[in-house]
């Protein structure tokens, strides 16, 4: 398993809601998980690692340590939001690129745990911003998306390099995918 970086088509497909949670996904899972922390990411979604599946893993500190802080999303919504905050953000699918993005402050979520029992929690700011982030990603949108023309024209430059960077890789036989990117 390998964290896929923009453009890789494998960001821009939509993830399938989960409908039974088999050992091949536990054993994806904890890949992810393993993954996250390695990269010290606070959260990273299927399409992230070419699983098109509606499930994420997180952890609202990025500290493997502090266990009560790591969920495991499956088939995971937002279901109430209120209020509207700008910060910066980043995405393990962009290494070193941040942008200040529009979130909801306050979200109440719901999703299934890897035993399949559902929860629900509310979240407030930074935890709040991982869930809205890393939903998105599993209908196949990107946190550049949610930038406006300003914030589009200052990373325009490494967006570039990333694109410079797939193709090179592409050639060199380094990438699993013939598809195109998706920008
Ligand atoms: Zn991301």
């Amino acid at each position: 398993m390998k964290i896929v970086h923009y453009p890789h088509p494998a960001l821009r497909q939509k993830a399938a809601p989960v409908t039974t949670i088999t050992k091949e996904l536990q054993i994806q899972v904890g890949e992810m998980l393993d993954l996250m922390y390695q990269n010290k990411g606070l959260g990273l979604a299927g399409p992230q690692v070419s699983l098109p599946q509606q499930v994420f893993v997180l952890n609202f500190e990025g500290d493997p340590e502090k266990k009560e802080l790591e969920h495991v999303a499956i088939n995971p919504t937002v279901l109430e939001q209120k209020g509207s905050v700008d910060d910066r953000e980043g995405c393990l699918s962009f290494p070193e690129l941040f942008a200040k993005v529009r979130r909801a402050k306050t979200v109440k979520v719901s999703a299934y745990n890897l035993k399949g029992d559902p929860y629900e929690m509310i979240l407030t700011d930074l935890p709040a911003r991982i869930w809205q982030h890393e939903l998105d990603h599993l209908h196949g949108v990107l946190f550049i998306d949610k930038l406006g023309f300003l914030g589009r024209m200052n990373v325009k430059k490494e967006l570039e390099q990333f694109i410079k960077e797939f193709y090179d890789a592409r050639e060199k036989g380094e990438l699993s995918t013939d598809l195109e990117p998706k920008l």
